[in-house]
């Protein structure tokens, strides 16, 4: 039998719960293709000069860290995160009507070092030199929003191998948060209160919460678009990523390696994508909650997906959150 769930917040979007008898959750058809091999590594230590100057650098310093600026005629070597300019950029200063910034923030010095085995403290540096460049970019008046993602392996639309995320800031609002914030202002003025608060209170305590520490919950979405789908999403209300103290982006930290390292036992070197979505500038105070999304390739989508909005999933959230989270407490022990 399968069952129909909508979004609890993003209302136009539906998914069909169609388990497949018999088939678990394991079994899902798992997407990894490889990207592109290049010769040269352009994001590799030593070929600095290949990118255009650093915005921003972390070098390591007699254990400490020390953060930089690269200028034409001078690159940093010993480098722990390094954030270019993308040198073929969506968003530019330049051609009026995409206007703005794109970045590539390249994660480890090591070529083939997978996400899943950067330990705590260096995803932590990773995450401060997000906060960092979006900070910097929000000082240009042009830029009303920011959006960051990944795209890993080739299925996920990587088109090189070497560990990267990337930025970007904007003068348009990202349409998919645009139509966040129209559902939940609406659902804002209908409870009173943030529907993302609301979420997390109910989500904690479903079968759906897959990890949680002190500061941020991974849940498996009630109405998810693939198997295996997850959300990070902060405890306390929070529009912008931009606020988190010390010990919250350790916290982050923690909850992104347990999950990776969950996928990695469950699905293998699968391709994903990630994005965070956070509120635009001033916008969204009550109502916007900032989260992770986390979409494994654990499925192709098809026409109804892609122009429907419909997504067919053959696992249930209720049914994989176990296994991940089963993977997360096996590790700890
Ligand atoms: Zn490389
Ligand atoms: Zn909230
Ligand atoms: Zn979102």
């Amino acid at each position: 039998m399968s069952e129909v769930r909508r979004d609890p917040i993003v209302l136009s979007r539906v998914s069909v719960i169609s388990p497949v008898r018999g088939l678990r959750p394991k079994e899902v058809t798992l997407i990894r293709h490889e990207s592109p091999q290049v010769t040269v590594c352009p994001f590799c230590p030593g070929n600095e000069f290949m990118t255009p100057p650093a915005t921003l650098v972390v070098e390591g310093v007699d254990g400490g860290v020390k953060y930089l600026k690269e200028d034409p005629d001078f690159r940093v070597s010993n480098w722990l995160v390094r954030v270019v300019p993308n040198k073929y950029p969506i968003f530019t200063q330049t051609n009026g009507g995409s206007y703005g910034y794109h970045e590539v923030i390249i994660e480890h010095p090591n070529h083939t070092i997978k996400p899943y085995d950067i330990p705590i403290n260096h995803l932590s540096l990773i995450i401060q030199v997000i906060i960092s460049r979006i900070n910097h970019l929000f000082k240009d008046p042009r830029v009303v929003h920011a959006y960051v993602f990944k795209n890993y392996g080739g299925g996920g639309g990587a088109s090189l191998t070497h560990p990267h995320t990337q930025l970007v800031a904007t003068s348009i609002t990202i349409p998919s948060v645009v139509e966040e914030l129209r559902f939940s202002k609406r659902l804002y003025k209908r409870l009173g209160e943030c529907p993302y608060c609301r979420l997390i209170r109910k989500e904690v305590n479903s079968p759906r919460l897959i990890y949680m520490n002190d500061s941020f919950a991974v849940i498996a979405p009630y109405a998810p678009r693939n198997p295996y789908e997850t959300m990070i999403i902060p405890l306390t209300h929070s529009t912008t990523i931009l606020e988190m103290k010390d010990e919250e982006i350790t916290a982050l930290a923690d909850v992104l390696n347990k999950l990776l390292t969950s996928y990695k036992v469950c699905l293998g070197d699968i391709d994903y994508n990630f994005w965070i979505h956070i509120a635009p500038k001033g916008i969204g105070n009550e109502y916007y909650h900032w989260h992770i999304e986390f979409l494994p390739m654990t499925t192709l989508w098809g026409g109804l997906e892609k122009g429907g909005n419909v997504y067919v999933v053959t696992t249930k959230p209720e049914d994989y959150s176990k296994e991940l989270k089963e993977a997360i407490y096996s590790l700890k022990s």
